[in-house]
């Protein structure tokens, strides 16, 4: 395994090409647009940059990750010659399956593809290929750099062999991969939309006010984070899609998205990218929050 083709260059496509890189893979990082392309390359130099700072790696770490990586707007020439392919690309189910069968085609036969998806079944994904067995799930999280966690998901017909072949190489990149099977969800969002949900339900029924609910997970669950910041962060479209397959994949009404939730991402109120969720975003800082006032309407 050497070869490694990152499909989707946004914020985990990036992440993804950074670690690989690291650990001295040769990396091509494909996107469709080339503006992306160039954002990732400046924030892959950026967070380098910082590991320096910090003296985690030296500039020559850093010359030589930046020398891994190799970009590409065309698929074809990209993916020729992939031990692995790791698609971050949006999380669209169409925009996967279309991608998973295009890449099949075009991936040598031994090559394994694997999807970073949140939400999507890896067994469909890898049903729209003749090589499901080499179909896996490798889900990093955000941001891709810092956090340790892999889950490894294991589709239908993923072999024993793919799957240690990736919590192996998982290990590698530094990472503590976990291996889990394919339900909707996974575990990580199984647990965690759900949690986030029931903050929105206790919310919309007066229970507790934002800072109220955050305040109680943080100091009272040592959660780094209150679930209605986490769900602001995260996005709150990201959160009722995850939500809205949770429902339809196990038909059970505690997996309904709570209809506050609805009304917020029907209002364009996404959380921290669109400015306004739960909290509001000081304009021009990222970080800083303050309280939107939410009134329950
Ligand atoms: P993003 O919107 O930041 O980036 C997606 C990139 O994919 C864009 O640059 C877009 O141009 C590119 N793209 C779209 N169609 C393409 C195609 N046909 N070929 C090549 N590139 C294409 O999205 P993201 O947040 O990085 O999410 C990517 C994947 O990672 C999704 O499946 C998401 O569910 C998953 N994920 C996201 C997070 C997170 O916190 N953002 C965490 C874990 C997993």
């Amino acid at each position: 395994m050497k070869n490694i083709v990152i499909i989707g260059a946004g914020t985990m496509g990036n992440g993804i090409a950074h670690v690989f890189a690291m650990k001295n893979y040769s990396v091509r990082l494909v996107d469709i647009s080339q503006e992306a392309l160039d954002k990732a390359l400046k924030t892959i130099d950026k967070n380098l940059d910082r590991m320096v700072q910090k003296e985690k790696i030296t500039a020559s770490d850093k010359a030589a990750t930046l020398a891994n990586i190799t970009t590409f707007t065309d698929m074809k020439t990209a993916v020729s010659g992939a031990d692995l392919v790791v698609e971050a690309a949006t999380e669209n189910i169409d925009l996967k399956l279309k991608i998973f069968a295009q890449i099949d085609q075009l991936a040598p036969p031994d090559a394994i593809l694997a999807t970073n998806t949140s939400s999507i079944s890896i067994t469909q994904i890898a049903a729209v290929t003749k090589r499901p067995s080499q179909v896996i799930g490798m889900h990093f999280m955000n941001p891709v750099p810092v956090m340790k966690l892999v889950e490894v998901i294991r589709g239908y017909a993923t072999s024993d062999e793919v799957t240690k072949t990736i919590m192996d190489m998982s290990a590698k990149l530094g990472k503590s991969p976990v291996e889990v099977n394919d339900y909707p969800g996974f575990v990580a969002n199984r647990i965690l939309m759900p949690m986030i949900n029931e903050a929105i339900i206790s919310l919309h029924e007066g229970v507790a006010g934002v800072e109220e609910i955050d305040t109680v997970m943080k100091l009272g669950m040592a959660h780094p984070m209150g679930p209605l910041q986490l769900a602001d962060f995260i996005g709150l479209d990201v959160c009722l899609s995850i939500m809205r397959v949770l429902y339809d994949g196990f038909g059970n009404p505690k997996y309904a998205p709570c209809p506050l939730l609805v009304n917020m991402v029907m209002a364009g109120k996404l959380g921290r990218k669109s400015g306004e969720g739960f909290y509001t975003y000081t304009a021009g800082s990222k970080d800083v929050l303050v309280s939107a006032g939410f009134q329950k309407k």
